[in-house]
């Protein structure tokens, strides 16, 4: 007779159920998950079979997630294909910008600066979006610590608990913790090649008037997809027939390869787009600097919100910031940073298609950081994720990025990194995957 231990039953079934392999019903014990029949066949990396997710609010990881990675970053051996930031290695030119800084700024430090932020860098910020073809007067920004915030200050501001929201399925997990602690209710439109289904958006604007749909149009994270031109009109065309808010996250804005469309908010006639940025994923997170261009109606309100939230971003920062784009620093350290860029993401598509298993299929998006990888069969990720980081990989499972969080066969791969890291780091993924097949 073998005896097992209940306390090793209990861990074995914790595990099971962390891999989405089985699931509880309490009073009547675990069930195996049998995987839902839309389950996708990895023809396409974009086009999840998964339809529309409504939820009631709930809380997802999110927060401890960022927690934990944020403390692994740390850690000088990882290969860190997880985060959403560039790895940029030593910045040689930061000290002295940051010095000249501190000097051109000294008066303006020792004391409150104002909400919306320096006047300089909401000047040289209109140039850079002109310069994308989003025409918008300095009145329009307001400077915040990060694009985070100027989610954070728009959503709490337009939403109240219970409002519907459209989100794009997959979509950024920090968009959805935000609006889960809000008690929005969340309604995910599929994503496809090329942006949001739109005749799915269209029922539900029709069915639930949602007041808020959450886009991320330029080098959507995580799937990477640019919507082209005439999706975004439409999509304004849209929103316009409903009367409902968007709110456009900009975040990767800058890091293209190949042209793209001028943001939704130049096709914005009626000034229902409020507009995210920042400089997290083109210079440096740790500083702290985003904006948001609000539309005219909305503008007092959303500053009113910043000032009771923040007062406003360290001047330090903006400075910085301001110093970097003054100098022309900005646009050659861009410049370099999408070739080196190009150069990992196709550095990392061949080792993809080295070491994953046949039928594998990705995203190829043109710019930012991330691969949207989407494995042929169900595999158990969780426990993949921690077999990597026993190795030095850190990765983010696919499924942090759906309103529900379910397993999804999927992960988003960050390629800002060293050629060698990338290399080594996906022949380990490779490997544990042959070894964790479920099939
Ligand atoms: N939006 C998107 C789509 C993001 O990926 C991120 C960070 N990963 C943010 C907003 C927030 O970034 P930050 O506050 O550093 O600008």
């Amino acid at each position: 007779e073998i005896r097992v231990s209940p306390l090793t039953v209990t861990e074995a079934y914790g595990m099971l159920e962390g891999d989405d392999l089985v699931y509880a019903q309490p009073g009547s014990g675990y069930f195996v998950r049998v995987p839902p029949a839309e389950v996708p066949a990895a023809t396409s990396a974009f086009a999840p079979a998964q339809t529309v997710i409504i939820q009631e609010p709930q809380q997802s990881g999110f927060c401890e997630q960022f927690t934990a990675s944020s403390q692994l970053q740390a850690r000088p051996d990882l290969i860190d294909f997880s985060s959403g930031f560039p790895h940029l290695g030593e910045q040689k030119d930061f000290a002295r910008l940051a010095r000249r800084a501190v000097s051109q700024s000294k008066d303006t430090l020792l004391r409150y600066g104002l909400p919306q932020g320096q006047p300089i860098l909401r000047q040289q910020i209109t140039q850079l979006l002109v310069q994308q073809g989003l025409a918008v007067a300095p009145e329009q920004l307001l400077i915040t610590n990060g694009s985070q915030q100027g989610l954070a200050l728009a959503m709490q501001y337009y939403l109240k608990p219970g409002d519907w929201v459209i989100v794009e399925s997959p979509t950024y997990h920090g968009a959805i913790a935000l609006l889960e602690t809000l008690g929005a209710r969340i309604v995910g439109i599929p994503m496809q090649a090329d942006g949001i289904n739109l005749t799915l958006l269209e029922q539900y604007l029709h069915s639930h008037r949602p007041r808020l749909i959450y886009t991320i149009s330029t080098l959507h994270n995580p799937t990477g997809i640019t919507t082209p031109s005439d999706h975004r009109q439409q999509l304004i065309a849209i929103a316009n027939r409903y009367d409902c808010l968007v709110l456009e996250d900009n975040a990767y804005e800058g890091l293209h390869f190949e042209p793209v469309p001028p943001p939704l908010k130049a096709f914005d006639p009626h000034d229902r787009v409020t507009y995210v940025g920042t400089f997290s994923k083109t210079l440096m997170p740790g500083l702290r600097v985003g904006y948001l261009v609000a539309p005219e109606a909305h503008r007092q309100g959303l500053l009113r919100q910043m000032l009771l939230h923040d007062f406003h971003v360290a001047t330090l920062s903006q400075a910085v910031v301001s110093e970097y784009l003054a100098t022309g620093y900005y646009r050659r350290h861009l410049d370099r940073l999408r070739m080196q860029n190009r150069q990992n993401r196709d550095r990392m598509l061949q080792a993809l298609s080295q070491h994953f298993p046949d039928g594998t299929t990705w995203t190829i998006p043109q710019g930012g950081f991330f691969l949207w990888v989407h494995l042929p069969e169900p595999f158990p990720i969780q426990r993949i994720s921690q077999a990597a980081l026993q190795q030095g990989v850190l990765i983010a499972c696919g499924s942090a990025f759906f309103p529900k969080q379910q397993g999804y066969p999927a992960l988003r791969l960050n390629f800002s990194l060293p050629p060698e890291e990338i290399v080594k780091g996906i022949a380990i993924l490779g490997r544990l995957l042959q070894q964790h097949r479920i099939a």
